[in-house]
Formats: structure tokens, sequence, C-alpha cells
């Protein structure tokens, strides 16, 4: 089984289940606002699965069994090694983008009651922390394991998540916020942090 053939799918593993983590103590917290209006459809639930199939039923059938084997390769350490830093870098980034959103967050695009525009903690210098953090998660995935399939399988997948999602959302904040809006995204970056 590759999951104990080598130390990075190991340390994989382990940053995955953090993410889930997080992610389920954020998400139960979120869920005292109520929600108010909604703009996800079909296509936001295509994009949705589209990505889980590469962030983890593809990495699943690369640990637990072998039909991914015909793409595997042998990588140096020194890229695992990367891997695991820019692992914690997302896992970090990841974290703070729920604390710093709160009750605000929400999996697909929606607008809560007493909906607040958070331009604090990181989000005073980057618009999207939660998606700089999961392109950052996609490079660690392709960096600690070694199959072109698995480890390409989230910068693959999260990308037309990225690009429908990011100018739908930015649209309904400007709607809901306006000028407020407008004002914050003058001055703030997309996923690069802006600070000046
Ligand atoms: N795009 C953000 C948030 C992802 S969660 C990020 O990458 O960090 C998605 C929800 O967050 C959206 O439905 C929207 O309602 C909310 N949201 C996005 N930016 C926000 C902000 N600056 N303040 C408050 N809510 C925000």
């Amino acid at each position: 089984m590759n999951l104990v053939r080598h130390w990075a799918n190991l340390v994989f593993v382990c940053g995955f289940v953090c993410y889930v983590i997080i992610r389920h103590v954020f998400e139960k917290r979120a869920k005292v606002k109520k929600s108010i209006s909604s703009r996800s459809g079909l296509l936001e639930k295509l994009l949705i699965a589209t990505l889980s199939l590469g962030i983890f039923f593809l990495p699943v059938l690369y640990l637990f069994t072998g039909i991914l084997a015909f793409a595997d390769y042998r990588a140096n350490n020194y890229v695992q090694w990367c891997g695991g830093v820019v692992m914690l870098l997302s896992l970090w980034l990841f974290w703070r983008s729920h604390v710093d959103l709160g009750p605000n967050f929400s999996m697909t695009l929606e607008i809560k009651e007493d909906h607040e525009l958070v331009t604090n903690g990181v989000y005073r210098y980057v618009r999207h922390p939660m998606y700089a953090s999961i392109w950052l998660w996609a490079a660690a995935q392709a960096m600690l394991l070694q199959n072109w399939v698995a480890g390409l399988a989230a910068l693959i997948t999260f990308a037309p998540m990225y690009f429908a999602r990011i100018p739908r959302e930015e649209a309904m904040m400007a709607d809901t916020f306006q000028e407020e809006y407008n004002e914050y995204k003058s001055h703030t970056g997309r996923v690069f942090p802006r600070f000046l």
C-alpha cells in the first residue's frame, strides 16, 4: 500500500485530517447565522464535486489501491520537504481565514443575515485567503504525492472552480456592500497579499 511506502504520503494524510477538522469545526460555528440569499446552483455543485475528485478521491485511490500505479514516479526528497512546508503554510492560512471570516463563512455563495464585510486579519491584505490556501494545498499535494494523476489532481480540479467562482462571488459582494466593497477591493490583492 502506497500509504506506508513513503513518509510524504503519511504527511499528506495527517495534513488532510487537519484540513477536514478545521473545516468541520468552523462550518458548524458558522451555522449560527442563517442564509438570506444564495447564488449557488447546478454549476456550483458540479464544481465542488470536481474539486472533491481531485482533493480527495484520486489521492485515496493512489494511497490505498494500485489503480494509479501506471502514473507513479520517484522524486527528489527535497521536493517533498518543500511540499511539507507549503502544506503547513496552507493549513495556517486555511485556519486563519476561517477565524477571520467567522459566521460569515459558507461553503457556497451565500449572504447571511447580518452579514458583515470582513476587512480585518488576513482579509486586510487579500480578498480570497481561503482560496489562496487551497492553491497552496494543491501545490503541496503535487509535491508530496509521487504520482502524476493524484499529485496534479487538485491543481487541475481547483482551477475551474476558482476561475468560475471569483467573478460571481465578487459581484455578489459588490451588490450587497456596494461602495464599501469597491473601496475594499481597491486596496487588496485577489490571492496575493497587497501591503501598500
Ligand atoms: N473568498 C473568500 C471566502 C470564501 S467562503 C476567501 O477565499 O477567503 C465564501 C463566502 O464568504 C461567500 O459566500 C461570501 O458570502 C463570503 N465572503 C467572501 N468574502 C467576504 C468578506 N470579505 N467579508 C465577509 N464575507 C465574505
